[in-house]
């Protein structure tokens, strides 16, 4: 399985270096929003940032990357149709980022709705999705529609059971909460929290997380399920299709405290 260290930024960011099967010293940044953290792990570690891998345009996932070209001349992938810094190599569906010499290949994935053209990269077993998936959560929608974000969720959520999901946030616990609003009966994220509480306690992260879990705990990836939509149609007073029941339970998340 791959190798992949979390590096903690900003309040609950992560940045995450993949390893090189080949050479676990050289390493791949993904959505470095800030140099600083990600300097200072290569040089705790050892390590020899190798490539840089960026989701989407938000400055928490790219505003690292000047900086660390100034000191490392590597390649840069990023998403087609967004405004980057760093003169990434642009990545649409279908495209792959491989890194050669560090026996890594990732295939890309579109997955709108948070942005525009915000894009995952799979492969190895895993998946880094940016703000679009989260642990039992899913990003905002900035500026893409409710039924973008329901396909690009599909798409994720048909990579095999035990992908690894590497997301941009600790929001995991949060999120639980507002699961757990949603469908209080679901035992397994009830199991999931205090788990995840243990973990936070220990300063550990909560993520990655795997697609079997996300589909027993994530509301945004169960809207077919009666629960979900009894939970929606309750709170919207009416029927709703499968997209309304995602849109409205997006919504009450947003004004959620937990
Ligand atoms: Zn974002």
């Amino acid at each position: 399985m791959l190798q992949v260290t979390p590096v903690p930024a900003f309040a609950d960011n992560y940045i995450w270096l993949i390893h090189s099967p080949r050479d676990r010293r050289k390493v791949v940044a993904v959505d470095p929003g800030d140099a600083a953290p990600v300097h200072r792990a290569l040089a705790d570690q050892s390590l020899q940032l190798s490539g840089i891998l960026l989701t989407h345009h938000h400055n928490d996932h790219v505003g690292g990357v000047a900086s660390l070209l100034q000191q490392h001349s590597v390649p840069v992938f990023g998403p087609a149709s967004e405004r980057i810094p760093g003169n990434p190599k642009l990545m649409r569906e279908g495209d792959h980022s491989w890194f050669d010499e560090l026996d890594l290949d990732f295939r890309v994935l579109d997955i709108p709705g948070h942005t525009a053209g915000h894009i995952a990269y799979t492969g190895h077993e895993a998946v880094f999705c940016g703000d679009t998936l989260f642990s039992a959560g899913c990003g905002r929608l900035f500026e893409g529609t409710a039924e973008q974000m329901v396909g690009s969720l599909a798409k994720l959520a048909s990579l095999p059971d035990e992908t690894q999901i590497y997301c941009g946030h600790e929001y995991t616990i949060a999120n639980l909460r507002f699961s757990l609003a949603v469908e209080p009966e679901n035992r397994a994220a009830r199991e999931y929290l205090d788990e995840c509480q243990a973990k936070r306690s220990r300063h550990e992260a909560t993520v990655p997380s795997n697609i079997r879990r996300e589909r027993n705990v994530n509301p945004f990836l169960r809207c077919d399920r009666k629960s979900v939509i009894r939970a929606a149609e309750a709170r919207a007073g009416r029927g709703l299709n499968s997209t309304e029941v995602f849109a409205v339970i997006r919504e009450w998340k947003d004004g959620f405290k937990s």
